[in-house]
């Protein structure tokens, strides 16, 4: 990704000049090229000295410029790209030298002192101005071409201290010049006539160094692989050179051609400034939608995630909660706080006869039967705020905690019924003539200590009772109660 020029990757949209981008700066280029065309053979009309003209015009220019320079600093601190920086100083130094032109031309500058302007001042102030920026514009060339990779991060706190400090110095040699010196540079103006600029051959020269630079950036122009910032310099450029041809042709102040090359002037500063905003805003636009897209990303995982573990707890064939979770329910149970004064029951359920039924049923007819038990166990444990697993096999378990041993054999009683309640007919069990289950269950009074596997051994011991008892009941371990017998039906 780069704004100096496209890597050429297809997916990279960014900073790669898009067909429409590069429309609108042909048309611009076409409109500036017409409308100096327009201007150049008037060059030469007189117009009236409207005083805020340049200052309107020309402190929009310096804003633009020095915002300009804000930008590509920044830019460089990010990607470390040289050019990036060269590019910075030259509008930072253009903005600079066009700001002692507008404060002399508009006689902003103290008039006494030793910094006090002549009438000379503000025509040398241009010349630097329209000489500072074709020079960094050839360096800006000169060091694309000659790029490596980004500068080390020491590297480049002493290439921007340096830019800065070069900038500075170099406006404030401009300044002391322009003002100090100005008495041995030779008179340019006369009564805002400043034929001299070409008939001394500095216009010329400054002309040739632009036609130079416009040059630099246009050749190694290639439509495919440009970069944004390339084709806007170019543009850029173009509106420089177009409004120094207009203001040399005009050879006198407050003339058409004069009052032309200002308005190009002022697209040259703000055209570049223009692009990198539009880029910045569309980096914004860029990160508010992958935001988007990360924020639903995540959303999907969380759910992904929460059917997963859900997956992961389900017994597949019942739907209801499997080995792995009624293991993490027990122990929770057992190592819950109020454990300690609170009753705890687990009930073990098993089908009767079930390997006879699907024997004569068939196993997916088995399927069904288990998931109908399981269905109906879950229901009624819910009920009384219990938690049913598949054990295993035609084995359910049910955790009851809150409840004390009679009041487990009153729940267990209910599962008794209510599987009966469903009717499936079995006419291959000993004990009914539809599924019946026997129900093995043990309950932990406040202050006992069981492990799990104890709790199960526990359970289980009492489950093989029922079934020796004859199957189709419960039995609890320890429990005084009469048991109950639900007998064929
Ligand atoms: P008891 O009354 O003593 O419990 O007799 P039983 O036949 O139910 O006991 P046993 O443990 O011998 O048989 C359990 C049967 O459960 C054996 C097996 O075929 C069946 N079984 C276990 N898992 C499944 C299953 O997922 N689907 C089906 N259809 N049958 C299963
Ligand atoms: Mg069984
Ligand atoms: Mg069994």
């Amino acid at each position: 990704m780069n704004i100096l020029f496209d890597n050429g990757s297809q997916d990279d949209q960014l900073f790669s000049i898009s067909p429409r981008q590069r429309r609108i700066a042909l048309a611009l280029s076409l409109a500036l090229i017409l409308f100096t065309l327009g201007v150049v053979f008037y060059a030469h009309l007189y117009l009236p000295e409207y005083a805020a003209f340049f200052p309107a015009l020309g402190g929009w220019g310096i804003l633009g410029d020095f915002l300009t320079a804000f930008i590509l600093f920044n830019q460089f601190r990010a990607s470390r790209i040289r050019p990036l920086l060269v590019l910075g100083c030259t509008y930072l130094f253009t903005g600079l030298i066009s700001l002692f032109y507008l404060l002399t031309l508009t006689g902003l500058l103290p008039e006494s002192g030793p910094f006090a302007p002549s009438p000379q001042t503000s025509i040398w102030f241009w010349c630097f101005w329209h000489l500072a920026f074709p020079c960094g514009i050839l360096i800006f060339s000169w060091s694309l071409r000659h790029r490596t990779g980004p500068v080390s991060l020491e590297r480049l706190r002493i290439d921007l201290t340096a830019g800065t400090l070069i900038v500075l110095l170099g406006a404030a040699g401009v300044f002391l010049i322009g003002t100090l010196a100005e008495p041995l540079l030779p008179p340019l103006i006369e009564n805002g006539d400043y034929r001299k600029l070409i008939t001394s051959g500095i216009g010329p020269l400054i002309w040739i160094l632009n036609a130079a630079a416009f040059l630099s950036v246009l050749l190694p122009y290639k439509k495919r692989g440009a970069g944004v910032l390339q084709i806007w310099i170019i543009v850029a450029m173009l509106a420089f050179i177009l409004g120094l041809t207009l203001s040399l042709t005009a050879g006198q102040r407050y003339t058409l051609g004069w009052y032309g090359s200002r308005v190009d002037s002022l697209i040259a500063s703000v055209v570049v400034l223009l692009a990198l905003i539009t880029e910045v805003n569309k980096l914004f636009v860029r990160l508010t939608r992958q935001h988007e897209e990360l924020e639903e990303s995540k959303q999907a995982l969380e759910e992904a995630n929460k059917r997963l573990q859900q997956l992961s707890s389900a017994d597949s064939l019942t739907r209801i909660a499997n080995r792995r979770k009624f293991d993490e329910v027990l122990k929770q149970e057992l190592e819950a706080p109020q454990r300690e004064n609170d009753y705890l029951s687990l009930l073990m359920v098993d089908i009767d006869y079930f390997k006879a039924y699907n024997d004569h049923y068939g196993h997916l007819g088995g399927d069904m039967v288990l998931r109908s038990v399981a269905s109906k166990l879950e229901s009624e444990a819910l009920a009384h705020f219990g938690f049913t697993a598949r054990y295993g096999g035609e084995e359910f378990a049910v955790i009851l905690p809150g409840h004390s041993m009679r009041e487990a054999e009153q729940i267990a009683e209910l599962l008794l019924e209510s599987v009966r309640s469903l009717a499936i007919p079995h006419h291959y069990s000993d004990v009914s003539d539809q599924i019946t289950i026997s129900v093995g269950g043990f309950t932990m009074k406040p202050g006992d200590h069981f492990g799990a596997n104890e709790l199960i051994g526990k359970a289980d011991a009492a489950l093989y009772q029922a079934k020796a008892e004859g199957r189709a009941r419960y039995v609890f371990a320890g429990s005084e109660r009469p048991r109950s017998l639900s007998g064929r039906s």
